[in-house]
């Protein structure tokens, strides 16, 4: 049994490239060797050129690029165009690399199925990592039974508005809350596809721990929680974004538990009025907050104009921040969060209580952990208009951060899932153990 050589391959969206690179850091520091494969877009568009330049200490990790068949000036937003294109590029390039490099085992993240496919016929061991719960993952697993019991329909709509559990400890889910609503039927096909493909990988390892959701891993015993990842750095190394660090400065001179912090990842784009909503509600708030607006991609006018009367005297508005350190910093009182499952993990790992606002996706799921089971937050309700008022957001803002129950639950939490992470912890132990497997370079 020689050195793990792990050929990691992300499906090239910020929400997976990032927790793929904290993993590949992780696996990195336990020795593994980690070729970490971006398209050639990502690679630009995350300049990993300047970084390996910088970061020779991260030797045990090297990048590669492979063309993902578009044109560089193509539209990249389309996830169907991408991957169908990734799908009938890629797979011919990979026996090469694999053998060229003497990879062990191919770590792929959601939609990337077909590397496991390649690395099945060359007799090479897989695997998947995946960047969401492991409640979202067991919710995809559970997709042909739920078909089956009538739950949803082909088109994974639910046939009617009630609440399940998925296995007999899990909590209650809301049907509309699945992952996939909203999803388009060819969405959802190639969705349902993917999870067969994904079968072929032998662990399905989880950024989460046995704590968190305990009843999740009943559903396949495939699901191997290695959580929370929390390299620090491995962030900055992927984001398609510049992080301003200034902020960091600016929060040393606020007081302790006094920030808002408010950030919604790197997809959900807010609506205009609300976008506004939420500025005046900043403004009302007697308190310093720090606000992560990206530039607006979006081609339905939603432009991130603020409104003329908007002061923003007591805050600080950042394009990208460096958000786990910012979680950890001593000044923040609580985070405004579109409960990603990264971002509701960085909140987590930092003690700090959530006000929630999902977007879509596994967000409303998130949402129902933080508030409902973990107890580590509030939602956000919306008026007769479908917005989120500013009077709701300073009363809810008063409430959260007045409650000492919540601050005292929270920083338990981030006690006990750190712990998992730490040597000895449950989540190191499955670590250590998947590193074993995949030096193994033969299924
Ligand atoms: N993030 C960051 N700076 C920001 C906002 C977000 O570094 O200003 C990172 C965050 O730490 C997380 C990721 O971006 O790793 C967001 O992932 P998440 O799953 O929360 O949401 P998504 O972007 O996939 O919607």
């Amino acid at each position: 049994m020689g050195t793990p050589h792990i050929l990691a391959i992300p499906c090239p969206i910020q929400g997976h490239i990032n927790p793929l690179m904290q993993l590949s850091h992780v696996l990195a520091k336990h020795g593994c060797k980690i070729t970490f494969v971006h398209t050639e877009f990502t690679y630009k568009r995350a300049n990993i050129a300047s970084t390996e330049q910088h970061n020779l200490e991260e030797s045990h990790i090297k990048f590669m690029m492979l063309p993902d068949g578009l044109d560089p000036e193509d539209d990249r937003s389309d996830f169907l165009k991408v991957s169908a294109s990734i799908r009938s590029t890629m797979p011919d390039r990979l026996p090469k690399l694999i053998e060229d490099s003497e990879i062990t085992c191919v770590l792929v993240t959601i939609s990337m199925g077909w590397a496991l496919e390649v690395a099945h016929k060359l007799g090479i061991r897989g695997a998947l990592f995946c960047p969401a719960s492991a409640t979202s993952l067991a919710s995809l697993t559970s997709i042909p039974t739920l078909i089956h019991d009538g739950i949803i329909d082909s088109q994974g709509r639910a046939t009617k508005n009630q609440e399940i559990k998925l296995s007999p400890n899990m909590p209650l889910m809301d049907t509309e809350d699945f992952p996939w609503n909203g999803f388009s039927k060819l969405m959802f096909d190639r969705l349902a596809q993917e999870m067969q493909t994904l079968e072929l990988g032998e662990w399905w390892l989880c950024n989460t721990t046995n704590d968190l959701e305990p009843g999740a891993f009943s559903i396949s015993p495939k699901i191997l929680p290695i959580g929370p990842l929390m390299s620090n750095e491995s962030n900055n190394i992927s984001s398609f974004w510049q992080e301003d660090t200034t902020c960091l400065q600016w929060l040393d001179q606020q007081p302790p538990q006094s920030v808002v912090y408010v950030a919604f990842g790197s997809l959900a784009t807010i609506e205009q009025n609300q976008f506004q909503e939420l500025a005046l509600a900043l403004d009302l708030l007697n308190k310093p907050f720090l606000w992560v607006v990206r530039p607006s991609n979006d081609n339905k006018g939603n432009n991130n104009a603020y409104p003329h009367d908007f002061v923003g005297s007591k805050g600080k508005i950042v394009a990208w921040a460096p958000q786990k350190k910012i979680l950890n910093h001593p000044s923040i009182a609580c985070f405004i969060s579109h409960c990603g499952w990264n971002s509701t993990l960085d909140g987590v790992c930092g003690g700090v209580p959530f006000l929630c606002w999902p977007f879509f996706g596994d967000q409303k799921i998130n949402k129902s952990y933080i508030c409902d089971v973990w107890k580590v937050g509030f939602g956000l309700d919306k008026d007769e208009n479908g917005l989120i008022s500013r009077g709701e957001i300073r009363k809810k803002v008063e409430k959260l951060v007045g409650d000492k129950e919540v601050k005292s639950r929270s920083l338990k939490l981030k006690e006990t899932t750190i712990y998992n992470a730490l040597d000895g912890g449950h989540s190191s132990k499955n670590l250590d153990m998947f590193i074993k497997w995949a030096s193994n370079n033969s299924l």
